[in-house]
């Protein structure tokens, strides 16, 4: 089955609007067996859009079209393509009260040219569309579909997601399975550089590598016919990838460092505590967001005056006087002070500069120490961290929670 991709957008062909539609899109159907030969750019103009169209149905079984959905004169990609396809637009009562519907939940009542947003051909598939007003549609003619979906991003990914791709999938009788592999402590062209040969040569797997703050995911996606051959497909790539990247691969399942802790934490049936200085409760509210972080922890204190390390966790005078309160003497004292006093399997501790200001020669901003107490060892290290004030925060708690997770479980 072949698809052409056809943006439209006056805004892209002038460098206004960076077309990540066709990013997205194509990356989707990298894995669903679908062949992507051409992707088209044309400008809100009719004609040159009817000519796109009468090309790629020329060439292409499917056609994806993204953009022109919207109500105004310049939006005319379902007039267009209807017209090339010759069907024509009849008016759907049960859409316009949708649309109404859409307008009244956002305090709004539409204006007349919303109408042409409930005009579509019959028979059509209409694709709702809950983040926006413009459905999508699927209109069929001789064998071949043209997919019509919203331009702006978060309007089109839920509903390409949610309803174009199992469309495509039904039709060229493709399954898809897909584990994501998430990633800590190796940066994004670091991974890339050592699967290079297997993301050149992916096929069957693909592999799609994705950065976020601090961490890499990678989603591996068979073309199958049921989940167990999808399985047999992207197991053997998960073990090379493990193979090439060690433990720096913490989750196979798509699980964030928060929740694989969590798990584990409840799996051992150990507890918690945690101690924040420079991290101001993120590091504890990382447990809190997950339901069932009762089972493990204790407590979380945020000390952020030396007088709280004093007095709430025992950090000694002499400490602070001698090494500061950003300093590895300080952190192990945090963990292990907390660890005693709310008697628990482990203490986690940060303590750092987060910035803007309060660097020094020795000690620049992003200078954070994070500590992990246990029993019989605290383990203490020192970060050096960049980027802004919450950059710095963010990272320190991935940190800390990478080396807690590689304590409580290795794969
Ligand atoms: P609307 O109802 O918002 O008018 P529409 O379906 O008519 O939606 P367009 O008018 O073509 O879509 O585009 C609306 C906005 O969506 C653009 O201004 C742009 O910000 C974004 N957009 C459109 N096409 C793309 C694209 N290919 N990639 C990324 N963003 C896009
Ligand atoms: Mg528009």
């Amino acid at each position: 089955m072949i698809a052409e991709l056809i943006c439209v957008g006056t805004e892209l062909l002038m460098g206004q609007v960076t077309n990540t539609n066709a990013q997205f899109l194509s990356e989707a159907l990298a894995p669903s067996g679908i062949d992507l030969y051409h992707e088209i750019v044309v400008g809100d103009n009719a004609a040159r859009l009817k000519e796109a169209v009468q090309t790629a149905l020329s060439r292409a079984d499917i056609l994806i079209l993204s953009g022109g959905l919207g109500p105004t004169d310049d939006d005319l990609t379902k007039e267009t393509v209807s017209e090339a396809l010759g069907l024509t637009l009849e008016f759907y009562p049960e859409e316009w009260k949708r649309i109404e519907e859409y307008f009244a939940r956002t305090g709004r009542t539409p204006a007349s040219n919303n109408r042409k947003q409930a005009m579509f051909p019959r028979p059509c598939i209409i694709l709702p569309n809950p983040n926006g007003t413009a459905p999508g549609c699927i209109l069929e003619q001789n064998g071949k579909a043209a997919i019509l979906l919203p331009g702006p991003p978060r309007e089109l990914r839920p509903m390409f997601t949610d309803y174009a791709m199992p469309y495509l999938l039904k039709r060229s009788g493709h399954k898809l399975y897909s584990r994501e592999l998430r990633i800590f402590g190796i940066g994004e062209s670091d991974v890339t550089d050592r699967l290079a040969d297997l993301i050149r040569s992916q096929t069957n797997p693909t592999i799609a590598p994705y950065a976020k703050t601090g961490e890499v995911t990678l989603r591996i996606t068979a073309r199958c016919q049921s989940e167990a051959e999808g399985e047999a497909l992207v197991c053997p790539m998960i073990d090379t990838i493990r193979t090439r990247l060690g433990n720096a691969v913490y989750s196979d399942r798509g699980e964030p460092l928060p929740l694989v802790c969590h798990n584990a934490l409840i799996a051992r049936k150990e507890t918690l505590a945690v101690a924040e200085s420079c991290t101001g409760g993120l590091l504890t509210s990382a447990f809190v967001d997950l339901p069932g972080s009762s089972a493990y922890l204790i407590e979380g204190a945020v000390t952020y005056a030396n007088e709280a390390k004093m007095r709430r966790l025992g950090v000694s005078k002499a400490t602070l006087d001698t090494f500061g309160a950003v300093s590895a003497e300080c952190a192990r004292e945090m963990a292990e002070g907390l660890r005693a006093r709310a008697n628990t399997t482990y203490a986690l501790a940060t303590t750092g500069i987060a910035g803007p200001d309060g660097g020094t020669p020795e000690k620049p901003v992003g200078t954070v120490y994070v500590a992990l107490a246990k029993e019989g060892e605290t383990i203490v290290k020192r970060l050096q961290l960049f980027g802004n004030r919450e950059r710095i925060r963010t990272v320190t708690v991935l940190q800390i929670l990478d080396i807690f997770r590689q304590n409580l479980f290795t794969y």
